[in-house]
């Protein structure tokens, strides 16, 4: 077995290790149960991909971003590691030879997405694995004491079980100290969850380890960041004057998706390069305006907070919340984006006096009363026309405006009604339903052969479906657009439009991937009465959720404690120094610039410019200035007309 450090050498290029990774390393390497806290942009996923190298059998990492997830098999491969990944969506084949795979020891690395750890097959075949270790991506997901707890995570525990002899490595970087209590308490072996053993099982109650967990915290504290909030009466006119000040690349969060388009439009109108995102676009068009951002082509997205997660774009200078987010945990999350570079980058939270209003509403629409949610449970059954002690596992496509529309409710306490009723077992709600397209050939084989009016692009798309999925004769088969679309060299829109072309010519049946979200009966429908939801899903969370609403508005109407030492408190961290560059510490300091270093600044910046070429505002970062003096006297600079701003660029007039 090769050192730790030889491995990160040979695969990755790097000398050493960085912050607290050796230790966990060394820590899950001896067998111990281990918890990672560390921030995103911390090199968590070293953590768990060197030691799977130097260790026996495969490592079973569960994560709950797909996308992520291709992308790190994708990477490692390239490494010439022996990955492979498991989720929602595949072919019941592949999964079958990628579980048959690891069983075989073939494979170093095993991604698993939550939903897919309940499934019998799953658990047979692991049974059969040599498992090095579990890594538990997203750990605070198991938590519901967590701001994004998900159900699906719980079955880790009876994961553990199957091979209480690995020790399971939990990653995050985000948990206060309540959630990594919970953590710790959740991912331990249990025992009494085992079901009768099988002989596959192995002997589990004699070898279970004393379950505790070696705790490894890196600091959540980023130097580079400043964090600032403005109190505004007018939010339009401050979004612009701090995206304008500052250059680079910023991302805008928004509460809603209309909101996205309309604050998009208004930055475009102002003369800046803007963009939005939310999760209800078509599949292409987020991938296409993703692309765009993370490639410089636009300079700003404005999002819901459905954008993000996954996304490692270094130079983003500007994060910008536009609304308030509802728990400290997102806000820490989302501003963390910025500046992953190390560079200079701001965090900015606008904030005005409807807002603490807003953020108490937010309670009443997230916790609507029981009897309201047992009403929607009741109409649900109507919509689809179950009847009592009917309906368990059917799934159903779920349109919100319809079900609003026709029993007179609004789609902001559905959504919330059907998150506890998800939450309290009796249906599964996904709402990004994300399935993948199906396609099936109307014509035989030899028909398409002599087809000659197909023009190129179409030809090429029967090609690239006839080499890639078998079976397409006989019945329908899922189809991987943006796979397609690589194969044959087009662009996925292009791809999409010629198979909307080929199912009209009638050759083939082609359903498109489903933007609706759905729901599934996981109990047989009770009657209204009998739906039971209990204190620890709906009191208990709402205390919690009252809780992160009350931190979050302490955050913005403090103005006598440091922005980033607020934060990291929050998540158990105590720290004595002040970061000296949010909003509070400048003006506790009463940090004005100097006519000394703004008559530098000045200088600094004309002779830049000097070369009469136009210059992109990044590049000031370069010059050994303080962020607020250089914004400062580039505001003056504008305002003087002694140089021009415009999308990012500056320049002699
Ligand atoms: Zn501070």
């Amino acid at each position: 077995m090769s050192s730790y450090k030889d491995i990160l050498k040979y695969y990755w290029g790097y000398d050493d290790f960085r912050g607290i990774q050796r230790e966990i390393i060394e820590s899950i390497g001896s067998g111990h149960d281990t918890l990672g806290l560390m921030p995103t942009g911390g090199g968590k996923s070293i953590t768990f991909q060197v030691p799977a190298l130097a260790m026996e059998g495969v490592c079973i990492v569960i994560t709950p971003l797909i996308a992520l997830m291709k992308d790190q098999v994708h990477h490692l491969r390239q490494l010439g590691i022996r990955a492979a990944a498991i989720y929602s969506g595949m072919k019941h084949d592949d999964i079958l030879q990628t579980l048959e795979n690891c069983i075989l020891g073939s494979t170093k690395l095993l991604y698993v997405s939550p939903e897919r750890l309940g499934s019998k097959l799953f658990h047979t075949k692991l049974s059969h694995m040599r498992v090095s270790f579990f890594t538990v991506d997203e750990a605070h997901c198991i938590s519901q004491w967590g701001y994004d707890f998900r159900p699906s995570y719980l079955e880790i525990a009876n994961i553990r079980d199957i091979h209480p002899e690995a020790p399971v490595l939990a990653l995050t970087a985000t948990a206060t100290p309540r959630v990594v209590q919970d953590i710790c308490d959740k991912l331990a072996p249990q025992a009494s969850n085992l079901k009768p053993q099988t002989s596959n099982l192995k002997s589990q109650t004699s070898n279970l380890k004393p379950q505790t967990f070696q705790v490894f915290r890196m600091s959540f504290e980023r130097k580079n960041l400043a964090y600032l909030v403005r109190h505004t009466p007018d939010k339009h006119y401050e979004m612009i004057r701090c995206l304008e000040n500052v250059g680079g690349s910023a991302i805008v969060y928004v509460r809603s998706r209309l909101h996205a388009r309309e604050i998009a439009e208004h930055l475009t109108a102002a003369g800046l390069s803007a963009t939005f995102y939310h999760a209800g676009l078509e599949h292409a068009v987020k991938d296409q305006r993703q692309r765009d951002w993370q490639h410089d082509r636009v300079r700003i997205m404005v999002a819901t907070n459905a954008f993000g997660m996954g996304i490692d774009k270094p130079d983003v200078r500007v994060v910008l919340h536009y609304d308030c987010p509802d728990s400290p945990e997102a806000y820490f999350q989302e501003a963390g984006r910025a500046g992953r570079d190390g560079k200079p980058a701001q965090a900015i939270l606008l904030y005005n006096s409807n807002d603490p209003v807003k953020l108490m509403k937010r309670i009443d629409d997230t916790f609507p009363p029981r009897d309201y949610i047992k009403e929607v449970y009741e109409h649900l059954a109507y919509y689809y026309q179950i009847a009592t002690g009917d309906g368990y596992g059917v799934c159903h496509e779920f349109h919100i405006e319809e079900f609003c529309q026709r029993f007179h409710h609004f789609p902001i306490r559905v959504h919330a009604a059907l998150q506890i009723l998800e939450r309290a077992g009796y249906i599964d709600f996904d709402e990004e339903a994300d399935n993948q397209s199906r396609v099936r050939f109307l014509v035989s084989r030899d028909d398409l052969y002599r087809l000659n009016q197909a023009t190129p692009e179409e030809e090429r798309v029967i090609v690239t479906l006839l080499r890639n999925y078998g079976g397409l004769f006989a019945d329908y088969g899922y189809i991987d657009e943006s796979f397609v679309a690589q194969q044959a060299g087009f662009t996925p829109e292009l791809t999409h439009e010629v198979l909307k072309v080929l199912s009209e010519r009638r050759l083939i049946s082609f359903i498109p991937r489903r933007q609706v979200p759905y729901i599934r009966y996981t109990q047989r429908r009770e009657d209204k009465e009998n739906v039971w939801i209990s204190r620890d899903i709906y009191e208990d969370r709402l205390e919690q959720y009252r809780e992160r609403i009350q931190s979050m508005l302490n955050y913005i109407q403090s103005h006598d404690q440091c922005r980033s030492r607020m934060l990291l408190e929050y998540f158990g961290e105590k720290t004595t120094k002040d970061c000296g560059q949010c909003d509070v510490c400048r003006e506790n300091n009463g940090q004005t610039i100097t006519p000394q270093g703004q008559r530098e600044a000045r200088q600094q910046v004309l002779s830049l410019l000097a070369d009469h070429h136009r210059h992109h505002i990044t590049e000031l970062s370069r010059l050994p200035l303080p962020t607020e003096e250089l914004n400062a006297v580039l505001t003056l600079l504008v305002q003087d007309e002694e140089i021009e701003q415009e999308d990012g660029f500056i320049r002699l007039p």
